[in-house]
């Protein structure tokens, strides 16, 4: 074996040794701060990240140079130190140095029993963790005398074909190779960067003397913290177990002891007052100086305290706020590092309910996760079983293959949907994430089988109407049964903390609400202002939607303006409604963009419904739809093709815009109302149509004495309006751009029918992520670059703003951020992420 010269890479650890957790780890360091803080620390050593990795490599370091700082004969440990403690790495090895002469001496010192208890603990972990044997063969029994020691020696000889190893030099030698080598082996590498570790991550490992935790007088050791790792409030607590080591007391079943003294038993409290009191000193002090809810581990030795490690509490995400929140209101860290401390991603799970993480999962399928949070309801297959079980109370999940309009009654009476086709912007999508419902869409490998009334699972496996499930909306996975769940939890600290993020970002956040709900959603997530409202969503609602149909299906111009006239007065309340609930905050209000096909009923049952409406025969709706039916309706007559080709309803929304506009501003400030133009392609569009909206303008100004202004923007969102942004910009005050039929139509690509072969394009590496999920910096992203240049390049003062479903997304928001964009609009439930997000990203 090759032999290193001196290391200087291995340092016993004092207040003034050279160490980092670049070059040590984290542990490593943390150890340091401890023995800085005057801890009451076991004598430890640490092995540099070039140190272990040379050891992997078969280099051995001079094993003197170690074990000189734990004079005779000691007992040692050996931990894992990567750099961030959450990459993991091997588990600890303790009681390294046991061999026959130190157990015939601890024999005589701490008792047969306590000596046998640690040799067979040290040969189990040796043979397992080391040697690499089977643990089959190394259980411990429950009670064992010095038979079970000969008998686990003997074993270990028949299985490793040689004596125990007695020099403890050679055991620490074999120890530090085997953690060195297990932190190299192919499934530790892939298991840290799924955490997020890069390739060439480092292992430090840190040697210890054991303080033993066993022994004559009180001996033991334990675990504390000083906050609820759940809610994050102040709270000890912890487990403490005589005559044990390391993390002993914290198995089930070990027969430890609380730590405060409550009415369920003895207490550590009341065992070792003067211990617990110094811990308790010891968890302000870390407080303070580490900056951090540490977890400690410590023993008693003879009555004596030892702390030999402390690590982040493991926090829930609610914890996390609470504590981050915290640790900022007592000084010890500025607000900046608490919104820092967050992961955005965590407040989305405080807003829903979501499945307990440590909870058993039967897992029937996966889809994609469209709207997070988690429900739990019966089966059912149709809008009217969703609002019949609404009815008797019964919590259901509405199972489609996909959603449309019809649908929307029954998602609202619904805990979450299921759809199999579909993907993140599908209807069914893009409800679910504006009502605040779990969605899981494209779960395209189940079936349904009507005639049973039920679902069929990969496997066969069959679920029938009215059968329990749970939808995880944040994975995409659809459970059986009903796992545990944690509820959602809005509390002060939520606040405290975005209000803080609010201080430090600079771009701004609205949200894409289509109804007061929405709007109020918004309103209390504290979005500055909707960035859109969807106005064909509004006709979703019950008894509208026949309306619509009625427009649709209108024979003429006469027609048609007579059921307009019937909407005015609903639209006018609507907006009138929104500008109440938003306050003066800006409101930005899309005119007309159905794909029509949205709005026609989909089967026979349907068209009878509508033949009934209308009083006309089945064969005139049958002739009229087939009128109307596009081949690519999404590419069809849509948004500001339907206003320039059927220009009577842009005139009705205008109208009712402005008649609420001049209804708002008798009662409060002075609205100004947005105006926005879906799918424009060409100036002349946005040239039409503004020409038609300043009339209507002029004329409720006329008719009600009342001046107010207006804006009128464009949306963004086909390749061609990116690339005449310029001209565009003449007509427009703003540029939104509509991200999620940019990527369909940049890519070529049905936002409807991507789901069905997503995952093979993203496991084969053709599209990194969905693009309908993850912003196409590269492509789409060059589009809306251009857009943004040139529509400034028209007019310099061009508001610029991302409406689609990326906008709340980190990525988004960074890009929107370099670009400078002016805000970012997204479903009202991601705006407190959102918000976080682009505070981060200003820090
Ligand atoms: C878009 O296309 O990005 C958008 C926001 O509009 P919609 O999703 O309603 O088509
Ligand atoms: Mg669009």
């Amino acid at each position: 074996m090759q032999q290193f010269p001196r290391d200087p890479k291995i340092l016993l650890i004092t207040p003034e040794a050279d160490m980092s957790a670049a070059r040590h780890g984290g542990r490593a360091k943390c150890l340091q701060r401890l023995v800085r803080m005057d801890l009451p620390l076991p004598t430890t050593v640490a092995l540099s990240f070039s140190c272990v990795h040379a050891i992997a490599n078969g280099r051995m370091p001079d094993m003197d140079e170690i074990m000189r700082h734990f004079g005779e004969a000691p007992l040692l440990s050996v931990r894992p130190s990567s750099q961030d403690p959450d990459w993991g790495g091997p588990g600890a090895i303790l009681n390294i140095g046991m061999n026959d002469s130190r157990h015939a001496r601890m024999c005589d010192e701490l008792g047969e029993e306590a000596a046998t208890s640690l040799y067979l603990r040290f040969i189990q972990s040796w043979a397992v963790h080391v040697a690499r044997l089977d643990p089959d063969s190394f259980d411990i029994p429950d009670h064992p005398g010095p038979d079970a020691l000969q008998a686990m020696l003997a074993a270990y000889e028949v299985e490793a074909d040689e004596p125990f190893p007695q020099d403890p030099s050679v055991q620490l030698c074999e120890v530090l190779r085997s953690m060195a080598r297990a932190w190299e082996g192919t499934t530790a590498r892939l298991l840290r960067q799924a955490k997020g570790a890069p390739a060439d991550a480092g292992l430090g490992l840190v040697v210890q003397q054991m303080a033993l935790g066993v022994g004559q007088g009180e001996c033991g050791s334990g675990v504390i913290q000083f906050v609820d790792s759940l809610t994050g409030l102040p709270q000890v607590t912890g487990r403490y177990l005589s005559q044990s080591q390391g993390r002993d007391a914290l198995k089930a079943g070990a027969g430890a002891i609380y730590l405060t003294r409550d009415d369920r038993g003895p207490s550590f409290e009341e065992l070792c007052p003067d211990a617990f009191a110094r811990l308790l000193r010891m968890g302000d002090l870390c407080r303070e100086r580490l900056r951090e809810e540490m977890q400690i581990e410590f023993t008693l030795q003879e009555g004596k305290l030892h702390v030999l490690d402390a690590v982040r509490v493991q926090r829930s995400s609610r914890a996390s706020v609470r504590i981050a929140v915290a640790l900022a209101e007592d000084g010890m860290i500025p607000r900046e590092e608490a919104v820092l401390r967050v992961e955005p991603q965590a407040l989305s799970e405080l807003l829903h309910r979501h499945v307990d993480p440590s909870a058993p999962r039967d897992l029937v399928v996966s889809g994609i996760a469209a709207s997070p949070g988690a429900a739990t309801g019966r089966i059912v297959f149709s809008a009217n079983a969703a609002q019949a079980s609404a009815a008797r109370g019964e919590p259901c999940i509405l199972v489609r293959r996909e959603t449309t309009p019809e649908d929307i009654r029954g998602m609202h009476a619904a805990e979450g949907v299921l759809t199999i086709r579909g993907g993140i912007t599908s209807h069914a999508a893009v409800i679910g994430r504006g009502l605040g419902l779990p969605c899981v869409v494209g779960a395209s490998d189940l079936t349904i089988d009507r005639k049973k009334r039920q679902v069929i699972a990969p496997g066969g496996r069959r679920l029938s109407e009215g059968e329990i499930i749970t939808l995880d909306g944040t994975s995409g996975e659809v459970l059986a049964g009903e796992p545990a769940m944690f509820e959602a939890v809005l509390d002060g600290a939520f606040r405290r903390l975005l209000d803080w993020a609010d201080d430090f970002r600079d771009i701004g956040v609205r949200a894409n609400a289509d109804t007061p709900a929405d709007a109020q959603t918004a309103r209390n997530f504290q979005a500055q202002g909707i960035g859109l409202c969807r106005t064909e969503h509004m006709f979703f609602e019950e008894g509208r939607i026949g309306m619509m149909r009625e427009m649709i299906f209108a024979k003429d111009e006469a027609a048609r303006r007579t059921v307009l006239e019937r909407l005015l007065p609903m639209q006018r309340a609507d907006f009138a409604r929104l500008f109440e609930i938003m306050q003066g905050q800006p409101v930005c209000i899309r005119l007309f963009d159905p794909p029509l096909h949205e709005f026609l009923p989909s089967d026979r049952a349907g068209l009878r419904d509508l033949a009934d409406g209308l009083a006309v025969s089945l064969s005139d709706v049958e002739a009229r739809v087939s009128a109307l039916t596009e081949y690519n309706p999404m590419l069809g007559m849509r948004g500001v093709r339907l206003g320039i080709t059927v220009p009577e309803i842009y005139e009705m929304q205008a109208r009712a815009i402005f008649e609420a506009t001049v209804q708002a501003s008798r009662d409060g400030d002075p609205v100004v109302p947005e105006v926005m133009i879906p799918l424009v392609s060409a100036m002349r569009e946005v040239e039409l149509v503004k020409a038609r909206i300043d009339a209507v303008a002029a004329q409720v100004r006329t008719q009600s004495g009342v001046e107010f202004d207006y804006r009128l923007g464009v949306m963004v969102e086909t390749p061609r309006a990116a690339l005449r942004a310029a001209d565009i910009a003449q007509h427009a005050a703003f540029l939104s751009f509509g991200t999620n039929d940019l990527t369909q139509m940049t890519y070529g690509l049905s936002r409807d029918d991507a789901g069905r072969f997503m995952s093979i394009y993203v496991k084969n590496g053709v599209y990194e992520e969905d693009p309908f999920h993850s912003l196409d910096l590269e492509g789409v992203g060059e589009l809306l670059k251009i857009g943004a240049e040139r529509g400034r390049a028209g007019r310099p003062d061009v508001t610029l703003s991302i409406c689609g479903e990326h906008g709340g997304s980190r990525s988004a928001i960074e890009f929107c951020r370099k670009q400078g964009f002016d805000y970012v609009s997204c479903s009202p439930f991601r705006v407190p992420v959102a918000r976080l997000s682009a505070a981060q990203l200003a820090l």
